[in-house]
């Protein structure tokens, strides 16, 4: 979490620096942009002493395996392995627990969806050469306990059951959302362009369903459970 805020807050002001340093003369420009544009991969590892972070690594898969942001890298997509490999025994649940059919429906589209995100994983640890391991995800974990609860704190066959399935699920959405788009940002500072690609696909699905859910819920589901 803390690299995550570092990494994006880390590019913000290098990019506002490039930008005010071109109207500025000549000389601020070429010297200014060069150690801000270094300083914004390396600062998340700065002590680790690797010196490659900053550079773009050539190859396939680049040459940054001993580096630490590479470990931490591996170790959050062990994380989201884990985390998809839960959700997709637990969207099951969900589809059952659904007392609408268009819910169901989307839950059972998702469970797809994931098992791919799960074979999308195993692509990305083998273009990285990594074993692909799954990691215990607290997050996800405690999500589904949570998802569990309103299961049981509801009444099959409402619309209230529904309302709180589609709290439960975009509430692990955005955790998916949030973690694809910043290992997908790391992948990019690595030079990992197919993991790039692989990773971003994971990520629309994750917001299409995420957006899915919030028509289900604005189309008839809220409305109805507000009336029973
Ligand atoms: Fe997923
Ligand atoms: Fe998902």
């Amino acid at each position: 979490m803390a690299t995550t805020t570092k990494t994006s807050s880390a590019k913000k002001p290098a990019a506002e620096t490039a930008k005010t340093t071109t109207k500025a003369p000549a000389k601020t420009a070429s010297k200014t942009p060069a150690p801000a544009a270094t300083k914004a991969p390396a600062k998340s590892k700065a002590a680790a002493g690797s010196v490659d972070l900053s550079t773009k690594p050539t190859g396939k898969t680049g040459k940054m395996e001993d580096s630490e942001f590479h470990e931490f890298f591996v170790d959050e997509l062990k994380d989201i392995y884990w985390a998809e490999k839960h959700l997709a025994k637990a969207l099951p649940k969900f589809k059952k627990a659904a007392t609408s059919p268009e819910l169901a429906a989307a839950f059972e589209k998702h469970t797809e969806e994931t098992k791919r995100h799960i074979e999308t994983l195993d692509k990305v640890f083998e273009l990285l050469e990594e074993k692909a391991q799954a990691k215990k995800c607290d997050a996800m974990e405690g999500l589904l306990e949570e998802a569990d609860s309103i299961i049981e704190d509801t009444d099959s066959g409402t619309l209230v059951r529904d309302a709180g399935l589609i709290l439960a699920a975009q509430k692990v959405e955005h955790y998916e959302i949030a973690t694809y788009g910043t290992l997908r940002v790391f992948a990019e500072n690595m030079g990992h362009t197919e993991v790039v690609e692989l990773l971003s696909q994971t990520l629309e699905e994750e917001k299409a369903t995420d957006v899915a859910l919030t028509q289900i819920a604005e189309g008839f589901v809220n409305q109805q459970a507000a009336s029973e």
